[in-house]
């Protein structure tokens, strides 16, 4: 496992090594400037997608983008990642 990558914004798996632009190879969301907190911020780097709904893609079909769901890492694979799931603002529902 690794213990010195950083965590994705999307789906809180440890899966990037800090470069700029940098795609989580668990959920497929471009790491870009909008963290954690700015969930309603449109992401020109991800379909203009804000964090808010790619951390529901997520939830939902695997992947930041329902079009990427069919590519998404199978469950074992994702074990090879350290996860620490955030809570993320009560408004934030599965719509
Ligand atoms: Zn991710």
């Amino acid at each position: 496992m690794h213990t010195k990558l950083r965590q994705c914004e999307c789906c809180d798996y440890f899966t990037l090594e800090g470069h700029d632009n940098e795609l989580c190879s668990v959920c497929f969301w471009t790491q870009s400037t909008i963290r954690f907190a700015e969930f309603d911020e449109p992401s020109r780097l991800n379909f203009e997608l804000t964090l808010r709904d790619g951390r529901c893609n997520f939830l939902r079909y695997g992947a930041c983008a329902s079009e990427l769901a069919s590519t998404m890492l199978n469950f074992a694979n994702r074990l090879r990642y350290q996860q620490i799931a955030r809570r993320t603002p009560m408004s934030l529902t599965i719509t």
